[in-house]
């Protein structure tokens, strides 16, 4: 059952007023298929308010605010979010079906994403340049002016904290579109950041359809800079509305990232890694690991100690805690499944029980460990978005790096060897925007660069380099003879 909310689910924020919407669609929990609630079908209308709202704070106490006041507000909505991580645990928990402990997580990144953009606030800066006799010439770092965040349903929190924090951060005021299947922790947050002191109108948030409010968000010729989580299909279509109004755009599209395993890595170090950074969140994670690449003399080693980790995970109701939930929806078990249907007599090395107490209409999946596969295998080269990995195994350093770059996506990699020079050489290598050497992830990592290339999308979110992207730079070049 959900919680006692203090707003109303079923409606949006609109300049710093909750109101309701003309239609409405049923929040599903994906654990047992039931309906938590009703949320907001923001309609093209709705959206056109919100970002009027926004442009209208932005001319008001908000766009005056100073950046040490912006930082503040941030820090104190870091607080706010702390002191209910077990509320927003609890509603990401009913609404993604994200096991209670990596809900809470997701919560606490949420606070730290704030507690790092709040300080950052007052420090980004122009620069003076030297230039010719006679002049001073400096920059000036300004908000772009209106954003718009089209946030999916795996990592609402997370998602909106690296984007809707740096963004806010920077004096922007935000028209936050979440996902359809999963909007709670939206709204508890834009909740959280009035009671922080955000001016009416610096956050909106419109729920609904990505057909219907999300795309009326990315074609609104008010919106100054987009930035879009999700799939490569929707992520083009964004792209092209953005270009429409020849504005830029943030696209951070997924990915079928490797982590590749050398004879002489540090395997009791490595496996929880490679198991779970495919299975977490029951692999619907933009970074998954879905793809393991192994050297050979050690391929079999690796491939019986992540079955045996396979067999041991725990699958269930997302609010028991389990080591792996359900998918969002059945729509999104329904697609999974199909990929695994088409995997046809692929070897498969081990597979997670499925208890037969889960609850019949939940979505969920069970997880599959394949291997060894050709590296032009379709489950070594589709994102699937649901908790299947696969065994590639591989001779030389060569034949790994050809593999791990051999996708249409560049998003992360993981490289596990004890060789110092290997190490470099790989970092070097790898065609991506994040690399990890004998870790995968780094624990989150508010403070660290994200983002792709190729198919995985482009821009950075997290870490400083959020704030350039949402931002703009002015010249000012004065003459004085
Ligand atoms: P999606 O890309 O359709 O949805 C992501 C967000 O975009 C949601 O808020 C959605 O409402 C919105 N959206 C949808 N259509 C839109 C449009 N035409 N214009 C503007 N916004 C729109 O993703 P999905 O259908 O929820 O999931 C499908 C697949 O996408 C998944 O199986 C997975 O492969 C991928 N995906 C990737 C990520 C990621 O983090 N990379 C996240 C979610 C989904």
């Amino acid at each position: 059952m959900l919680p006692t909310l203090p707003f109303d689910p079923s409606h949006v924020l609109i300049n710093g007023t909750w109101r309701a919407t003309a239609a409405t669609l049923p929040l599903i929990n994906p654990s047992d298929g039931t309906t938590l609630c009703q949320i907001a079908n923001s309609t093209a209308d709705d959206v056109d308010a919100a970002v009027t709202a926004a442009h209208r704070a932005r001319e008001g106490d908000w766009g005056r605010m100073t950046a040490l006041d912006r930082g503040r507000c941030l820090t104190r909505l870091g607080q706010h979010v702390l002191d209910h991580v077990d509320l927003l645990a609890k509603l990401e928990a009913l609404d993604v079906g994200k096991p209670l402990a990596q809900a809470r997580a997701d919560a606490i990144a949420l606070a730290r994403y704030c507690e790092f953009y709040g300080g950052a606030a007052d420090k980004v800066h122009g620069e003076t340049i030297p230039y010719l006799d006679g002049y001073t010439v400096y920059t000036l770092r300004e908000p772009h002016g209106v954003t718009g965040h089209i946030v999916p349903w795996n990592y609402p929190m997370q998602i909106i904290g690296r984007s809707v924090g740096a963004a806010l951060a920077m004096g922007n005021a935000c028209v936050l579109k979440p996902a359809e299947d999963a909007c709670l922790t939206a709204l508890m947050f834009a909740h959280l950041a009035q009671k922080a002191g955000f001016p009416d109108g610096a956050l909106n948030v419109v729920p609904g359809l990505g057909a219907q409010a999300g795309d009326a968000l990315a074609r609104h010729p008010g919106i100054h800079h987009l930035s879009f989580t999700g799939s490569v299909q929707t992520g083009q279509a964004v792209q092209q509305a953005a270009g429409e109004n020849v504005v830029p755009v943030t696209l951070e599209l997924g990915g079928k990232s490797p982590q590749i395993v050398f004879d002489d890595a540090d395997l009791d170090q490595a496996l929880p890694f490679l198991v779970n950074a495919g299975l977490q969140n029951a692999g619907q994670t933009c970074s998954a690991a879905s793809r393991i690449l192994v050297q050979s003399a050690v391929f079999d080693d690796v491939a019986s100690r992540m079955a045996e980790a396979y067999r041991a995970k725990v699958i269930g109701p997302a609010t028991e805690n389990p080591d792996i939930g359900p998918l969002i929806s059945r729509k999104q078990k329904d697609r999974v499944t199909a990929f695994l249907e088409a995997a046809g007599t692929t070897p498969l090395l081990a597979e997670t029980p499925l208890p037969d107490t889960l609850p019949e209409q939940g979505a969920y999946v069970q997880p599959k460990l394949f291997g060894p596969i050709a590296p032009d295998h379709s489950l070594a080269q589709d994102e699937i978005f649901g908790p299947v990995q696969v065994l590639i195994p591989f001779d030389t350093e060569a034949d790994a790096v050809r593999i791990a770059n051999g996708t249409a996506y560049g998003l992360v990699a993981g490289v596990w060897t004890q060789n110092g020079a290997r190490q470099m050489r790989l970092a070097k290598a790898l065609r991506c925007g994040q690399v990890f050497i004998n870790n995968y992830g780094a624990g989150g990592g508010v403070e660290l660069p994200f983002g792709g290339i190729g198919k995985s999308g482009h821009g950075r979110e997290k870490g400083f380099e959020a704030l350039y992207g949402f931002s703009t730079l002015k010249t000012v070049a004065a003459r004085h003879g």
